[in-house]
């Protein structure tokens, strides 16, 4: 089988290096470290299956131009990929399928949004109603805060379009937790549960990123939470898409919190998590090609299967990131990082220069993965591959995974 795997990031390396285990791949664009990449645009290639990594070209209905061709294509088309696109509609999908969220509203204009977070009390979350590369949402126990950025975001100033509709909702409290469900339309089937990493830096300190690490399986995670919010949470949302007239197939992400009133959902995103599928993705024992085949064919039979070892992933950014990466910074050590036993490097932010050498090309550049019979030697085993990697600025978190109970075990997690 052929696969043609769209985009160019750490996703999508991981994406391809799994798909690899039993599928011919090619990746469009892909990047300068990933093997089988391809200038080539995906609307020209032929290939038994598409499997679609990020959000942006699902919100443009990349899904959609490639069935019309009748490829077959793992990813939603850009009406289910609207629930991504645009929070406001998504809560409303949540309402609709009676899932368990923040209480919330959505706004246009200025009074009524300021009316409104003085109804909230505590801890206030503004959100664009648009994609704005996750750095959209503001979570403060400032209401003075809370006021200057739906200002900022509803005159456009902050994030053109994206912002001129904002969400408002109640904080919530509580552990985060992603389960990442695959979807044929009718059916839906969880991946192994994943914790992800968003402060760029130690013990959640600073900005927000696009994400700094994960890990899998998740001690929290156990089987009946994981079964809770499939029933709870994922199928009546796949139902009430279906009654939207909407054949999702591709990935439902949910984005939870474990508040003390049981799981609620701050989000969804409709693909694969970056780093999440860093770790997820090589803890598979069940062919990948196989399963996302099925799904993109309307035609889930078998859940997948996870191998009890458990993966950590830590991502190296480059000077500047979150906010203006440098790039450009030779970098060593790569060869020698992943010749490592149980280790795996996904590369992002990374090109070739004028001498061949990979440089720096973005912010989150690689994610180094380790995989261990245990959460502890499985980062012990990132963190020494991250140790012989090096560039001028680059910076990792050093607490990826430190305070998970680190004797952890898939197979006493449940899943
Ligand atoms: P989102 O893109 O909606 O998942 O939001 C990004 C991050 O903001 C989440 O991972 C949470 O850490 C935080 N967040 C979002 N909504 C809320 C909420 N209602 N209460 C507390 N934190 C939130």
């Amino acid at each position: 089988m052929k696969v043609c795997v769209v985009g160019g990031g750490g996703r999508e390396h991981a994406l391809a290096h799994v798909l690899g285990r039993s599928a011919e791949v090619v990746v469009s664009p892909g990047n300068a470290a990933i093997p089988g990449s391809t200038a080539t645009p995906p609307e020209e290639i032929e290939a038994d299956l598409f499997v679609i990594g990020p959000e942006a070209p699902l919100v443009d209905g990349l899904a959609d131009r490639l069935r019309s061709r009748g490829g077959k294509v793992f990813g939603p088309g850009a009406d289910g990929a609207h629930l991504e696109g645009s929070k406001a509609w998504m809560k409303e999908m949540l309402v609709r399928a009676g899932v368990p969220t923040a209480r919330h509203g959505t706004f246009i204009e200025l009074e009524p949004a300021l009316s409104f977070l003085d109804t909230l009390g505590g801890l206030y979350v503004v959100k664009t109603d648009g994609l704005a590369a996750g750095k959209g949402v503001v979570v403060t126990e400032s209401l003075t805060d809370a006021r200057e950025t739906v200002a900022s975001y509803l005159s456009g100033e902050a994030f053109g379009d994206a912002g001129r509709t904002v969400v408002i909702e109640e904080g919530l409290s509580g552990p985060e937790l992603s389960i990442l469900a695959v979807c044929d339309g009718q059916r839906a089937v969880p991946l192994a549960p994943a914790q992800d990493f968003k402060r760029v830096g130690d013990d959640d300190t600073g900005p927000n990123t696009g994400g700094m690490g994960a890990y899998s399986p998740v001690p929290l995670a156990s089987a009946s939470v994981v079964d809770e919010v499939m029933e709870n949470a994922v199928e009546p949302t796949l139902a009430a898409l279906r009654a939207e007239g909407i054949d999702y197939r591709g990935v439902l992400y949910a984005g939870l919190m474990l508040t003390a009133d049981g799981p609620k959902m701050l989000e969804y995103n409709v693909r694969f998590g970056d780093p999440e599928a860093q770790v997820v993705l090589p803890r598979l024992a069940s062919d990948l090609s196989a399963l996302l085949l099925q799904a993109a064919s309307g035609d889930l039979r078998d859940a997948p299967q996870f191998v009890d070892d458990a993966a950590v992933t830590v991502v190296c950014a480059a000077e500047g990131y979150p906010g203006n990466p440098r790039t450009g910074d030779p970098i060593d050590g790569l060869d020698e990082a992943g010749a490592r036993p149980g280790v795996s490097v996904f590369c992002a932010g990374v090109r070739t220069d004028d001498s061949g050498g990979l440089v720096t090309a973005g912010g989150r550049v690689l994610a180094v993965t380790g995989m261990g019979p245990t959460i502890r030697a499985a980062r012990e085993r990132a963190y020494g591959a991250v140790d012989c990697i090096s560039w001028p600025g680059m910076h990792h978190r050093h607490d990826i995974a430190a305070r998970v109970d680190g004797t952890a075990r898939s197979d006493s997690a449940d899943n």
